[in-house]
Protein backbone atom coordinates (compact mmCIF):
# COMPACT_ATOMS: atom_id res chain seq x y z
CA UNK A 1 0.00 0.00 0.00
CA UNK A 2 1.32 3.45 -0.55
CA UNK A 3 0.15 6.49 1.06
CA UNK A 4 0.72 9.46 -0.96
CA UNK A 5 1.50 13.11 0.04
CA UNK A 6 -2.34 15.38 -0.41
CA UNK A 7 -1.56 18.71 -1.58
CA UNK A 8 -3.13 21.67 0.74
CA UNK A 9 -4.89 24.76 0.00
CA UNK A 10 -1.89 27.28 -1.44
CA UNK A 11 -0.25 24.31 -3.62
CA UNK A 12 -0.36 25.95 -7.01
CA UNK A 13 -1.26 22.68 -8.88
CA UNK A 14 -4.96 22.79 -7.06
CA UNK A 15 -5.41 25.95 -8.99
CA UNK A 16 -4.49 24.63 -12.58
CA UNK A 17 -6.37 22.70 -15.43
CA UNK A 18 -5.54 19.05 -15.29
CA UNK A 19 -4.73 17.09 -18.64
CA UNK A 20 -6.74 14.84 -20.85
CA UNK A 21 -5.37 11.07 -20.43
CA UNK A 22 -5.15 9.36 -23.55
CA UNK A 23 -3.49 6.18 -23.19
CA UNK A 24 -4.02 3.87 -19.94
CA UNK A 25 -0.24 2.92 -18.52
CA UNK A 26 0.96 0.61 -15.61
CA UNK A 27 2.08 3.94 -14.24
CA UNK A 28 -1.52 5.48 -14.24
CA UNK A 29 -2.98 2.14 -12.97
CA UNK A 30 -0.62 2.19 -10.25
CA UNK A 31 -1.74 6.19 -9.63
CA UNK A 32 -4.89 4.88 -9.29
CA UNK A 33 -4.64 2.11 -6.43
CA UNK A 34 -2.19 4.72 -4.75
CA UNK A 35 -4.71 7.35 -4.98
CA UNK A 36 -7.60 4.71 -3.36
CA UNK A 37 -5.39 4.17 -0.48
CA UNK A 38 -4.55 7.69 -0.02
CA UNK A 39 -8.17 8.06 0.11
CA UNK A 40 -9.32 5.74 2.21
CA UNK A 41 -6.44 6.37 4.94
CA UNK A 42 -7.51 10.12 4.90
CA UNK A 43 -10.93 9.25 5.57
CA UNK A 44 -12.50 10.54 2.12
CA UNK A 45 -14.71 9.75 -0.20
CA UNK A 46 -13.31 11.40 -3.44
CA UNK A 47 -9.65 12.39 -4.50
CA UNK A 48 -8.63 14.11 -7.51
CA UNK A 49 -5.18 13.75 -9.34
CA UNK A 50 -3.90 17.28 -8.44
CA UNK A 51 -4.54 16.89 -4.89
CA UNK A 52 -1.48 14.40 -4.93
CA UNK A 53 0.20 16.50 -7.04
CA UNK A 54 -0.37 15.31 -10.27
CA UNK A 55 -2.02 16.56 -13.89
CA UNK A 56 -3.81 13.86 -15.07
CA UNK A 57 -7.83 14.25 -15.77
CA UNK A 58 -8.25 11.64 -13.38
CA UNK A 59 -10.17 11.30 -10.09
CA UNK A 60 -11.47 8.23 -7.65
CA UNK A 61 -14.52 8.22 -5.59
CA UNK A 62 -16.18 5.69 -2.89
CA UNK A 63 -19.54 6.58 -1.84
CA UNK A 64 -21.26 3.64 0.00
CA UNK A 65 -18.56 1.07 -0.98
CA UNK A 66 -18.75 1.52 -4.88
CA UNK A 67 -15.22 2.07 -5.68
CA UNK A 68 -14.68 4.18 -9.25
CA UNK A 69 -11.89 5.34 -11.05
CA UNK A 70 -13.22 8.07 -13.27
CA UNK A 71 -10.81 8.99 -16.59
CA UNK A 72 -12.02 12.38 -18.25
CA UNK A 73 -15.35 12.70 -16.77
CA UNK A 74 -17.63 15.60 -17.80
CA UNK A 75 -20.46 16.21 -16.11
CA UNK A 76 -23.07 16.14 -19.40
CA UNK A 77 -26.53 17.04 -17.56
CA UNK A 78 -27.40 18.03 -13.81
CA UNK A 79 -30.71 19.11 -12.24
CA UNK A 80 -32.12 20.32 -9.17
CA UNK A 81 -30.38 22.08 -6.60
CA UNK A 82 -29.55 20.87 -2.76
CA UNK A 83 -26.94 22.82 0.11
CA UNK A 84 -25.32 20.35 1.92
CA UNK A 85 -22.21 20.41 3.89
CA UNK A 86 -18.63 19.60 2.80
CA UNK A 87 -14.76 19.40 2.81
CA UNK A 88 -12.01 18.73 1.05
CA UNK A 89 -8.82 16.62 2.21
CA UNK A 90 -6.98 19.31 0.86
CA UNK A 91 -8.37 22.11 3.05
CA UNK A 92 -8.29 19.68 6.51
CA UNK A 93 -11.03 21.04 9.39
CA UNK A 94 -12.82 23.23 7.10
CA UNK A 95 -16.31 22.83 6.41
CA UNK A 96 -18.89 24.94 4.50
CA UNK A 97 -22.32 24.04 3.57
CA UNK A 98 -21.95 24.28 -0.29
CA UNK A 99 -25.43 24.35 -3.01
CA UNK A 100 -24.85 21.93 -5.70
CA UNK A 101 -26.90 20.25 -8.34
CA UNK A 102 -29.26 17.52 -7.19
CA UNK A 103 -28.54 15.02 -9.69
CA UNK A 104 -26.08 14.80 -12.51
CA UNK A 105 -25.05 12.23 -15.18
CA UNK A 106 -21.53 12.06 -15.94
CA UNK A 107 -19.87 10.14 -18.34
CA UNK A 108 -16.32 9.36 -18.46
CA UNK A 109 -13.87 6.52 -18.98
CA UNK A 110 -13.06 3.98 -16.92
CA UNK A 111 -9.65 2.04 -15.71
CA UNK A 112 -9.65 -0.08 -19.21
CA UNK A 113 -10.57 3.32 -20.95
CA UNK A 114 -13.87 2.11 -21.73
CA UNK A 115 -16.84 4.18 -21.62
CA UNK A 116 -18.79 4.73 -18.65
CA UNK A 117 -21.93 6.51 -17.50
CA UNK A 118 -22.69 7.43 -13.97
CA UNK A 119 -25.80 8.94 -12.45
CA UNK A 120 -25.60 10.87 -9.48
CA UNK A 121 -27.97 11.83 -6.99
CA UNK A 122 -27.58 11.96 -3.28
CA UNK A 123 -23.92 12.19 -1.71
CA UNK A 124 -22.38 10.56 -4.95
CA UNK A 125 -23.99 13.55 -7.02
CA UNK A 126 -22.31 15.95 -4.12
CA UNK A 127 -19.01 13.67 -4.72
CA UNK A 128 -18.46 13.89 -8.51
CA UNK A 129 -19.73 17.87 -8.45
CA UNK A 130 -16.61 18.32 -5.67
CA UNK A 131 -13.91 15.96 -7.54
CA UNK A 132 -14.71 17.02 -11.00
CA UNK A 133 -13.92 21.06 -9.97
CA UNK A 134 -11.22 19.69 -8.93
CA UNK A 135 -9.92 18.16 -12.46
CA UNK A 136 -10.29 21.99 -13.53
CA UNK A 137 -8.42 23.96 -10.46
CA UNK A 138 -12.24 24.97 -8.76
CA UNK A 139 -12.55 24.21 -5.05
CA UNK A 140 -15.65 23.83 -2.90
CA UNK A 141 -14.87 27.08 -1.18
CA UNK A 142 -15.32 28.94 -4.48
CA UNK A 143 -18.83 28.07 -4.73
CA UNK A 144 -19.48 30.34 -1.12
CA UNK A 145 -20.26 33.82 -1.04
CA UNK A 146 -17.53 36.16 -0.75
CA UNK A 147 -18.45 36.65 3.02
CA UNK A 148 -18.39 32.80 3.54
CA UNK A 149 -15.45 32.01 2.02
CA UNK A 150 -13.44 35.01 3.73
CA UNK A 151 -14.22 33.31 7.33
CA UNK A 152 -13.34 29.92 5.43
CA UNK A 153 -10.17 31.59 4.70
CA UNK A 154 -9.56 32.92 7.85
CA UNK A 155 -9.87 29.91 9.64
CA UNK A 156 -7.59 27.98 6.98
CA UNK A 157 -5.04 30.54 7.75
CA UNK A 158 -4.77 28.52 11.32
CA UNK A 159 -4.45 25.72 9.80
CA UNK A 160 -1.98 26.13 7.15
CA UNK A 161 0.86 26.15 9.21
CA UNK A 162 0.89 22.81 10.22
CA UNK A 163 1.58 22.19 6.30
CA UNK A 164 4.77 24.26 5.85
CA UNK A 165 5.54 22.65 2.29
CA UNK A 166 1.78 22.67 1.50
CA UNK A 167 1.61 19.14 1.71
CA UNK A 168 -0.92 17.01 3.84
CA UNK A 169 1.13 13.64 4.78
CA UNK A 170 -0.23 10.52 6.19
CA UNK A 171 2.32 9.37 8.47
CA UNK A 172 2.42 6.40 10.62
CA UNK A 173 1.73 9.13 13.86
CA UNK A 174 -1.08 11.29 11.65
CA UNK A 175 -2.65 7.54 10.75
CA UNK A 176 -2.80 6.90 14.92
CA UNK A 177 -4.12 10.59 15.57
CA UNK A 178 -7.06 9.51 12.96
CA UNK A 179 -7.66 6.21 13.93
CA UNK A 180 -7.66 7.56 17.58
CA UNK A 181 -10.14 10.25 17.16
CA UNK A 182 -12.62 7.30 15.06
CA UNK A 183 -12.76 5.13 18.91
CA UNK A 184 -13.48 8.20 20.61
CA UNK A 185 -16.37 9.00 18.46
CA UNK A 186 -19.07 10.07 20.51
CA UNK A 187 -21.99 9.26 18.49
CA UNK A 188 -23.51 12.82 18.40
CA UNK A 189 -24.98 14.67 15.75
CA UNK A 190 -21.74 16.21 14.86
CA UNK A 191 -19.83 12.73 14.46
CA UNK A 192 -20.31 12.18 10.96
CA UNK A 193 -17.97 13.87 9.02
CA UNK A 194 -19.17 15.65 6.33
CA UNK A 195 -18.54 15.06 2.60
CA UNK A 196 -14.62 15.43 1.83
CA UNK A 197 -13.23 14.80 -1.15
ZN1 LIG B 1 -11.62 18.29 -2.42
Amino acid sequence: MALLDITVLGHPILRRETQLVTQMTPELRQLATDMFDTMYAARGIGLAAPQVNRSERLCVVDVEKQPMVLINPRIVARSGKVSGDEGCLSIPEIYAEVQRAAQVRVEALDVDMNPIVVEGAGLLSRCLQHEIDHLHGKLFLDHLSILKKRAALRDWDEERDQYPDLLRRLTPEVLAAMQAEDEEGDAGPESPVPHQG
